[in-house]
């Protein structure tokens, strides 16, 4: 009699769902909770930002505004 409680995981979610953002970097789909367990978080301007590892994260800290500029396109 143990009912499973109305928790089935993914309903065919979109990869951008909440629990996803794009590295602003190299353009990957990142985890967001996964991110942050592993410190891979910067803030900037009041927006959060997530990345794919920390050579993204370290990019962005020196230069933020490159990686924002709209012309800016992500690659590997
Ligand atoms: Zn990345």
């Amino acid at each position: 009699m143990d009912k499973h409680l109305n928790m089935a995981p993914g309903h065919g979610a979109p990869a951008m769902g909440d629990d996803a953002a794009l590295d602003p970097v190299c353009g990957m789909t990142v985890d967001k909770v996964n991110a942050t367990a592993r410190d891979l978080v910067a803030e900037h301007e009041g927006m959060t930002y997530y990345f794919c590892g920390r050579g993204c994260k370290l990019e962005f800290g020196d230069d933020p505004g490159r990686f924002l500029d709209p012309s800016y396109i992500p690659s590997m």
